[in-house]
């Protein structure tokens, strides 16, 4: 059987639900190793069915690298009608003339409930400057939160404007999530303006800036995240932490490692390596995770703490997290949705809803942003955690934090 065949017999397998389609289509893929994306890409050049295709391109969306099999992929699916809708899971990879093509058919008749639409709202996503200059074209403000992201000054200045005459606070929500320079300065200039100081100390990190020391919310450059198998990079996910860990106050369970970031393959001036935890019992006794690294090992906050497990469950076995440049390096403007498998290192957050960022244990000062891992299906199997983890470091105190946000 082709690969097509096989995705197909699962695709139309009338006892499976979708979820279970998705994941055994994924592992179909994966079990094939180097070949997987090849393979996929291959189903991409052919099939005419839309589930077919959807299911496919999930896959790949889940797998980093091979952007030459994922371009020639979607330059398909472009000319091949509905089909088309699947193209939009592969839009982080695409080149800005493959950008522009969309964009050109898109502009030819722009119909919101089309299949194309679906591509439109992605490249919105990951690359807003090719689309803003069309934003009046585009028949619906669908896009519109999307394109916040790097607007230019004069944008920034008009809702800075507009809000001065109403106080709509929606007006410097958009404000913020420009997140530029420019837009993060009008936002700290509006400090005794704002209704309450609660109010911008959560509207400046979100614009890019720590309300107590103006320093940056985030580190940069940002990454996107994959779940790849052990040993694949060199950043860890789950498997046994080889020193202490947090313990659950209630039932005494050991936090498992969610994910540490090798200081040394990544561009950042880091004291030590940075390592995030999470619960996998259902105590639901924490919402925040303090773990400090020090030359005699680790020291959780607020929580006992003891040896980790010897395996992970709240990340399925011993992984490690693959990073591949993120193409919208201002910060995504467009709120999240939980259980997508949007993994991100660096950057900004891309909140479900905003909140304000952790304070640090050890020295008071807020905690700059610096990785989101999500719940959503992975090559190897579902993660033990529901919504999405946002982890902070301090590296002044060598600090992480690890918040749940649903
Ligand atoms: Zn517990
Ligand atoms: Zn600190």
């Amino acid at each position: 059987m082709t690969p097509t065949e096989c995705v197909e017999e699962i695709v139309f397998d009338p006892e499976l639900s979708v979820a279970d389609k998705a994941q055994s289509i994924i592992e179909y893929f994966s079990a094939q190793g180097d070949r997987g994306a090849e393979n996929a890409g291959a189903c991409l050049m052919e099939t005419t069915d839309e589930a077919v295709a959807e299911y496919v391109a999930e896959y790949l969306e889940l797998v980093p690298d091979a952007r030459q099999v994922k371009v020639r992929a979607a330059e398909r699916l472009r000319a091949a009608g509905p089909v088309v809708r699947s193209a939009a899971r592969l839009v982080p990879w695409f080149p800005e003339s493959v950008t522009d093509a969309f964009i050109e058919d898109y502009l030819a008749s722009p119909d919101p409930d089309s299949p194309l639409a679906s591509v439109i709202f992605n490249i919105a996503v990951y690359h807003p400057d090719r689309l803003r200059p069309y934003e009046d074209r585009l028949g619906t403000s669908l896009y519109r939160a999307s394109l916040l992201s790097g607007a230019p000054d004069e944008r920034a200045d008009s809702l800075l404007r507009d809000w001065r005459e109403t106080h709509d606070r929606a007006g410097l929500l958009s404000l913020a999530l420009i997140r530029t320079p420019h837009a993060a300065d009008l936002i700290t200039s509006v400090r005794d303006e704002v209704d309450t100081y609660e109010e911008w100390e959560w509207l400046m990190p979100l614009a890019g800036r720590m309300s107590d020391s103006g320093a940056a919310a985030g580190f940069r450059p940002a990454f996107m995240g994959f779940v790849t198998d052990r040993g694949e990079s060199p950043h860890v996910m789950g498997g046994r932490y080889e020193q202490d860990v947090p313990l659950c106050a209630r039932c005494n369970a050991p936090a498992d490692r969610v994910l540490t970031l090798s200081v040394s393959d990544l561009p950042y001036e880091f004291s030590s390596d940075p390592s995030f935890f999470w619960f996998s019992c259902d105590c639901d006794e924490v919402d925040i995770l303090y773990v400090q690294f020090t030359a005699d090992g680790t020291r959780a906050f607020y929580q006992p703490q003891g040896p980790s497990a010897e395996t992970s469950r709240v990340v399925p076995g011993e992984l490690s997290m693959t990073l591949e440049t993120h193409p919208n390096q201002t910060g995504v403007s467009r709120a999240a949705i939980t259980g997508r498998s949007r993994h991100q290192v660096g950057g900004l957050p891309r909140w479900p809803s905003p909140e304000t960022h952790p304070l640090c244990p050890g020295c008071g000062n807020f905690m700059p942003f610096l990785v989101a891992v999500d719940s959503g299906l992975t090559p190897f199997g579902p993660m033990g955690f529901g919504g999405s983890l946002f982890g902070f470091w301090c590296d002044r105190c060598s600090m992480s934090a690890t918040r749940s946000q649903i």
